[in-house]
């Protein structure tokens, strides 16, 4: 055994095995149905990549990730081009870890990777409801004949939890009728005022949490393949996810980053605090977490 010191590119050092952990990070590499600009097979080592400069401990949620547990399996080696072989793969190592009692969090590449992923969540949660943050709603039936693309990957998902089972953030993009679509169903939360009938449709059940980086605004996310002007800042963002504390977050992905339209690695940084940031949102009310956080001093 060489003498090193060596260090390991897991997310943060990751040392629990599969079966200690909490959470378990995949990722995710596959781009195949991006609809501008592709690249987000690169987002999950990049994201490994920027997690070394981060700390664990987040003043906002006085939490330290050293105080819960989690195992980085990797990458999942896609025969990329053959999409519905990938999604079968990302659907039967989630079904392992949900059947395993763990937290799926999933590091794309494009957001399609969510779909396979709830199909193995609702297996065992079948009153399971969906958190999204997006510029865009993902509600299309089709995109160009297509039923599974990035751009349909919220209706695919409806089409098993129901439209009263979601709850979308930051949609500032699309068709007039994905507006309509989601006013008439309820699910976008456009204002703060708005917030306990959302939280009404999230409390007291299972909650997945997925992100598509461009939520947030080109300025911090400029590394994603459709970029929208007008976005949260990373303080509006994280103020939003607050709003959630206490949630029974059994999954989560963070997906759409494309770190080389970036070359400053802003982008990139961004994605690995917002993943260490949902990492802590859901320890809170793990069983798992071997000290829970005492106060909630957060202001943003
Ligand atoms: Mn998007
Ligand atoms: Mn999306």
């Amino acid at each position: 055994m060489l003498s090193g010191p060596f260090i390991p590119r897991d997310w943060m050092g990751a040392c629990e095995t599969f079966e200690q952990a909490d959470w378990v990070l995949v990722g995710l590499p596959y781009d195949g149905t991006t609809s501008f600009r592709p690249g987000t097979r690169f987002g999950p080592e990049a994201i490994r990549s920027a997690s070394w400069g981060l700390e664990t401990y987040s003043p906002l949620q006085d939490a330290d990730l050293s105080h819960t547990s989690y195992f980085d399996a990797g990458e999942l080696e896609f025969p990329l081009g053959n999409r519905d072989a990938i999604l079968s793969m990302i659907r039967d190592n989630a079904r392992q870890v949900v059947q395993a009692n763990k937290r799926w969090l999933g590091l794309g590449g494009e957001h399609l990777v969510t779909f396979p992923v709830i199909e193995a969540y609702v297996e065992k949660y079948p009153d399971l409801a969906v958190l999204h943050f997006d510029a865009h709603a993902d509600l299309r039936d089709d995109y160009l004949g297509e039923k599974l693309s990035h751009a349909t990957v919220l209706r695919r998902v409806v089409d098993l939890i129901g439209p009263e089972s979601l709850v979308q953030l930051g949609i500032r993009s699309g068709p007039q009728e994905e507006f309509a679509w989601m006013r008439k169903h309820g699910t976008l939360l456009e204002k703060r005022e708005n917030l306990p009938q959302a939280l009404a449709r999230l409390q007291g059940r299972p909650v997945f949490l997925t992100i598509d980086l461009d939520v947030l605004d080109p300025s911090i996310m400029s590394g994603t393949g459709t970029p929208e002007p007008g976005g949260m800042s990373f303080s509006e963002f994280v103020a939003w996810l607050m709003e959630f504390r206490g949630l029974n977050f059994v999954g989560a992905d963070v997906v759409e980053l494309s770190p080389h339209y970036d070359p400053s690695g802003v982008s990139t940084v961004v994605a690995a605090k917002v993943v260490r940031e949902v990492m802590l949102l859901g320890s809170l009310q793990s069983d798992n977490m071997k000290q829970v956080a005492t106060t909630s001093s957060a202001t943003v």
